[in-house]
């Protein structure tokens, strides 16, 4: 049994959540639960609110926390979570923060709170060159990096065979100059109040994801 089950991973855009959560996922054996994969679901669907989360997403900024606070919701009271999960992208702010916490306090939670607070560090110098990098299999939505994490044979998924690649609407220069500063005015306000709450642990995210991941690997002790 790890030390810890209910994570969430706080960090910079490119910081590598997406990356090493779906690592950290696979070799617990829980799911990774990612935000913005839920709100991208979301804004694929031909509806209203599709369009308005596309909206938000396409500028870098945080849909309202309502919308997301529900999906999220849904998804850690799930059956298949109930043995914990990897949160990757929520909470983003310290009202999305106190949300859940009020939550956890709530009966459907039954006790069960969130065990680590992981901050994957990263300098900033870092950020622009790991997410303009970034494509994407148009098929199994697998990310690749042209530079640290290319496909094995040049234009084809390691996973399906895919051989459509697509980049994210929303990782452009001027996209990620407005979700550095969103993530430093809304999100970073995270790193004291989870450390005033004795949760938060700080992981070096530099240098060769397998690296990272044995980094983690200390931490969580799986
Ligand atoms: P990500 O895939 O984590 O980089 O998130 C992509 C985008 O989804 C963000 O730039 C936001 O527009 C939106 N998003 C993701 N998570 C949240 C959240 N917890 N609260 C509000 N918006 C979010």
């Amino acid at each position: 049994m790890a030390l810890h089950n209910r994570i969430v991973l706080l960090g910079p855009p490119g910081s590598g959540k997406g990356t090493q959560g779906a690592i950290l996922a696979e070799r617990m054996g829980i799911q990774e639960i990612s935000a913005g994969e839920l709100l991208r679901a979301e804004a694929r669907t031909d509806s209203d609110l599709g369009r308005e989360v596309a909206s938000y997403i396409n500028e870098g900024r945080l849909v309202p926390s309502e919308l997301i606070v529900h999906l999220m919701k849904q998804a850690f009271l799930a059956p298949e979570n109930s043995n914990g999960f990897i949160s990757d992208g929520f909470p983003r702010s310290v009202e999305q923060a106190e949300i859940l916490h009020e939550m956890e306090e709530g009966p459907e939670f039954n006790g069960k709170k969130i065990d680590l607070v992981l901050l994957i560090d990263v300098p900033d110098d870092y950020i622009l060159q790991r997410i303009l990098g970034r494509t994407q299999c148009a098929t199994c939505g697998t990310f690749y990096h042209d530079t640290f994490k290319p496909t094995k044979v040049a234009g084809v998924c390691d996973v399906c065979g895919g051989k459509e690649f697509a980049k994210r609407a929303d990782d452009t220069e001027e996209t990620v100059v407005s979700r550095l500063r969103i993530y430093r005015e809304a999100t970073a306000p995270l790193i004291p109040y989870y450390e005033n709450k004795g949760l938060l642990v700080r992981v070096d995210g530099t240098g060769p994801i397998d690296a990272v991941s044995e980094r983690i690997k200390e931490i969580v002790k799986y």
